[in-house]
Parts: structure tokens; C-alpha cells; sequence
């Protein structure tokens, strides 16, 4: 096998007779939270540029002849699969740089677009990365660090030697959807049909008419999502209408419990990763306006186990998060959750950088009376977010 997919410190490619065909495993055991590898990316898309799968095609063609190889040997699937990604931008692109391309590289286009769209995590395709399957029941958590620029794949729980090493492609609640529907959606998304374990059980189970006890546990979590969503609606609406007086302490602790559900459900399921942080902080924020902050710093403990084992110890966000964490306290977590609301370039799969959060903020974050309330209203007189001002009149 080429150089650039040796074996790495905790595993190794090997060549299965199955329809997976290359797959990745563990050659020892590895403990939640490891960084399995990191690797720079070969291939990174500008999502910012107006025709973005074409432009990989110069960087494709600017690779040594064995990485070109390696790409082009990535991906089974109909190389026709992604043809569509590319008509837009063929009509945005002038006529005659087009056809420069195509010129050089034409053979291959319809290839690298295939290996990229079926392997790339988030805008970036690594070498070692695309060796490592699809699970809907994944055992790892693949992410572009830019602080190192490197894509770096944690065990997001035991992975026991000799185990597959796999990651989700699928992204956030399309990861709780029915077999069938995670199936169509990597069909469309990604070309190739999921024959993950949890598929392969469920769609077992369904032929011999029983259910599946993991697709139930994915049904009640979808369950209570919407239950979250829908009543969550109905409170906003009333904020809307009534200003303040709307807010039922009996209404916030039950949206509370339905978003601590929801962790469970996930936790259960072993799809905790940092794309579900948010139903963390659902809990935090309703906690806080109970003023539980036990619970609250409960649910932020939990947050940085999560964040620890997706995106490993060393990581900024881990470090930052966890000195907020130890002492959930409403201004810390209120800047954490926007920072994470804010979009970065990379979509999901980048490591958000807190450093903008600056210190820990330790007085304030500490502290448990009025005096770190009162100063954050000082510091957002303008914040728009109803939470901020209004839920603490509770
Ligand atoms: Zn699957």
C-alpha cells in the first residue's frame, strides 16, 4: 500500500472482501477522547469561491502523481454520481478557462469530484481521513483543527483492538433519522449506500418484522426533539406577544427536561459528539433560569466530557470550555453558546476557536449573586437575545 496510508500509532488500512472494501481498524485499544491521528488535508475547498468543485481540479492537478493516484483510487461509486455539483458551475465559469481544465485534466474530473464528495469531511479531504468508513453508529469524530491546520480524528469512545475505526458523515439530526432515510440521504449526499452495522441490524430486523431496539431509541429521541422544538415555539411566540410575563417557571422546567432527555437518548444511543452540544446547553440555559446552577454546572461537566472526547484534551476548545465549565455561570455559558452559533468557514467539522472568549473570567464566571448578572446587562445593553435579560427576571 502506498506510504501515505501506513499504519498509524493506533491503527492500520486493510482491504476487506466485504462491499466496504478498504477499511480502517484498531491495532490496539484506544481510550475514549485519543487523538488517533492528525493529518493536513490534501484537498480543501474554497466554499467561499462561486465555483468551488471546479477549482479543486488545478490543486488536484498541482499533487505529486502518487497522491493524484491515491485520489482517483478512492471512491468505487459511478464517478458520474456528482456530475450535477459541477453544471452550475460550469455555466458561472468563463467558457475558456473551463476548457483549459478540461484540456489538462478532463479524464479525470468526474473522479476527484466522486473521491472528494464521497470522503471529504467538511471542505477538507485527508488521506488517512478517507480511509476511514461511514457508521451511523460511528467511533470516532473527524475535525479540522485551524489552529494547526490539520484534520484530527479523536475516539469519541473505547475502541477495543482489532475494532473497525469508523466516522459519521452524516450531519447532526439527519444522524437520528430512520435506516431508510440516513440511507437515501447518504445516497444523495455522499453516493453509496450505508452497510454500517446499525443499517445492516435494522434492516435486518425489519425483514423478519421485529424492531430494531437501537432505530426505537432513534425514534424517541426524534420524539422528543420535536416535543423540544414545538413547545420551545410556542414560548418564543408567547415572548413575542406577552413581553415577559409569559414565561411559566412549570413551562421552562418541563422545556428542561425534555432537553435533558434528549442528551440522555443521544448518550444512550453513543452519538455524542460536539454537533449535539447544543441540547447541553438547552439544559444549562433553562437551568439558570430556574436558577439551578447544580444542575447547570452538572450539564457543563457533561459538555466538556463531549468536547473531550471529540476533539481530544489538547484541544483549545477543550481547555476553554472547561475552565467556564467549573462554575456554569450564565455569562460563561451565554458567550460560549455564541460563539458557537456564529458560522465559521468550515461548517461543523472545525474546531471553533475561544480564544476570542478571552480570559476565564474567573470573578465573574465564579461568582453566584447579582454582581455578574448586573455587570453582563452593563456589558450587552443592546442584546437582543431574550434570554439574556428577560429570564433572569424569573
Ligand atoms: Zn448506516
Amino acid at each position: 500500500m502506498s506510504q501515505h496510508i501506513q499504519p498509524t500509532r493506533f491503527t492500520k488500512v486493510v482491504e476487506t472482501n466485504s462491499k466496504k472494501g478498504r477499511a480502517t481498524f484498531a491495532t490496539t485499544t484506544i481510550p475514549g477522547g485519543t487523538l488517533i491521528f492528525s493529518e493536513e488535508p490534501i484537498l480543501t475547498m474554497d466554499a467561499t469561491s462561486e465555483t468551488p468543485h471546479i477549482d479543486l481540479l488545478p490543486s488536484f492537478a498541482a499533487l505529486s502523481e502518487e497522491l493524484q493516484e491515491l485520489i482517483l483510487d478512492l471512491t468505487a461509486i459511478d464517478p458520474t454520481s456528482f456530475r450535477h455539483l459541477v453544471w452550475k458551475e460550469f455555466e458561472i465559469r468563463p467558457r475558456g478557462s473551463w476548457w483549459d481544465i478540461n484540456q489538462k485534466h478532463g479524464e479525470h474530473i468526474k473522479q476527484v469530484l466522486a473521491a472528494f464528495n464521497t470522503n471529504a469531511v467538511g471542505q477538507h479531504l485527508g488521506i488517512h481521513t478517507a480511509m476511514l468508513n461511514h457508521s451511523c453508529l460511528p467511533n470516532a469524530y473527524a475535525a479540522f483543527d485551524e489552529a494547526t491546520g490539520e484534520m484530527a480524528v479523536h475516539a469519541t469512545k473505547e475502541i477495543k483492538e482489532g475494532e473497525e475505526v469508523c466516522l459519521s458523515h452524516l450531519e447532526g439530526p439527519d444522524l437520528f433519522a430512520p435506516m431508510n432515510e440516513r440511507r437515501g440521504l447518504l445516497v444523495v449526499q455522499r453516493g453509496f449506500t450505508c452497510l454500517c452495522d446499525a443499517c445492516m441490524e435494522a434492516e435486518q430486523c425489519e425483514s423478519t418484522q421485529q424492531e430494531s431496539p437501537r432505530e426505537k431509541l432513534r425514534a424517541e429521541l426524534r420524539n422528543l426533539i420535536d416535543k423540544y422544538r414545538r413547545n420551545e415555539a410556542t414560548l418564543m411566540k408567547k415572548f413575542g406577544k406577552g413581553g415577559h410575563g409569559g414565561l411559566d417557571p412549570d413551562f421552562v422546567t418541563f422545556l428542561g427536561e425534555v432537553a435533558a432527555g434528549v442528551v440522555e437518548l443521544v448518550e444512550r444511543l453513543g452519538l455524542a459528539t460536539i454537533d449535539n452540544l447544543d441540547w447541553y446547553e438547552y439544559v444549562i440555559r433553562w437551568s439558570l433560569a430556574m436558577k439551578n446552577g447544580e444542575r447547570a454546572t452538572e450539564y457543563g461537566k457533561k459538555m466538556v466530557k463531549v468536547v473531550y472526547m471529540s476533539v481530544g484534551g489538547e484541544s483549545q476548545m477543550h481547555g476553554d470550555i472547561e475552565q467556564h465549565a467549573s462554575g456554569a455561570k450564565s455569562v460563561a455559558w451565554r458567550k460560549i453558546a455564541k460563539l458557537r452559533s456564529k458560522p465559521s468557514g468550515d461548517g461543523r467539522h472545525s474546531i471553533m476557536k475561544t480564544s476570542e472568549l478571552g480570559p476565564a473570567e474567573e470573578d465573574e464566571v465564579e461568582q453566584d449573586g447579582e454582581k455578574a448578572e448586573s455587570r453582563e446587562q452593563e456589558e450587552n445593553p443592546n442584546d437582543g437575545d431574550y434570554e439574556d435579560e428577560d429570564l433572569e427576571k424569573l
